[in-house]
């Protein structure tokens, strides 16, 4: 097989996983969104993959997001931003047509956001970044701390929160990253119970390619998905999670 081949064999294999634990617990899989994480992921790939039909697809770095944006521009799809966003960055990601940034995870990157976004008339979708397996090295704002996050975002009216995003404990046994995914719903509950106006919580978006099932049973509307459709990538994750992206 060729790696294009490879590709469309892997998303069909990908689509399946998705619908058999959908079958499994009654779950409607039109309900569950595959992101394509598409870090180190060459243009030509991302390209195939959109073709063949998944148009959701997301970057971590700002510089990827740059490098691979004139080959894919002509090509309808939509672009979420995963990963650790600096300030100085805001311009980039709003020149490079990102709809959704899935990490938010402090008010002062929100509200130089807001800032941007008014001066250029635009508004971004938002989901708030959850650390829930309380790991130094990983991004997100701690669980205790979403709430007052949630409301503070809730004023920023160019910011239009969708729901919650985690990455949860990264760990050779998936089951153990369930207790991650069901935190961050019962978060997602207690904040939607509270009814702050402009906040309605929709999205989770949790669930990769070693624990999507358990993401999806756990209440998952987004998985994301790189190693199961791209195959294994030459960097390890902590380049992309542990420190600070350029
Ligand atoms: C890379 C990445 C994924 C996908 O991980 P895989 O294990 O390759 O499926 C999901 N979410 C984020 C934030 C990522 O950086």
């Amino acid at each position: 097989m060729t790696k294009n081949e490879t590709i469309i064999s892997n998303l069909q294999d990908t689509l399946e996983r998705i619908k058999k634990v959908c079958a499994t617990i009654g779950r409607n899989p039109e309900e569950i969104k595959l992101l394509l994480a598409t870090k180190t992921v060459p243009a030509e790939y991302i390209q195939t993959a959109i073709q063949s039909g998944q148009l959701l697809i997301a970057e971590n770095k700002v510089q990827e997001l740059k490098e691979k944006y004139d080959h894919l521009k002509n090509i309808y799809h939509i672009n979420h931003f995963i990963g650790h966003l600096q300030t100085n960055k805001i311009k980039d990601i709003l020149r490079y047509d990102v709809s959704c940034i899935q990490s938010l995870d402090r008010l002062d990157l929100a509200k130089k956001l807001q800032q941007r976004l008014l001066f250029e008339n635009k508004t971004m979708e938002v989901l708030i970044q959850v650390n829930t397996s309380n790991e130094e090295s990983k991004f997100g704002v701690r669980p205790a701390m979403v709430t007052e996050l949630v409301q503070e975002v809730a004023h920023l009216d160019r910011l239009k929160i969708k729901g919650l995003m985690t990455i949860g404990l990264f760990s050779a046994e998936p089951e153990k990253v369930r207790g991650c995914f069901r935190l961050l719903k019962t978060i997602q509950q207690e904040i939607n119970a509270l009814q702050i106006p402009n906040v309605n919580l929709k999205e989770l978006s949790m669930g990769m390619s070693n624990d999507l099932e358990i993401a999806i049973e756990e209440g998952a509307t987004i998985v994301r998905v790189g190693t199961a459709i791209f195959g294994k990538r030459i960097y390890p994750d902590s380049y992309y999670w542990n420190e600070h992206g350029r």
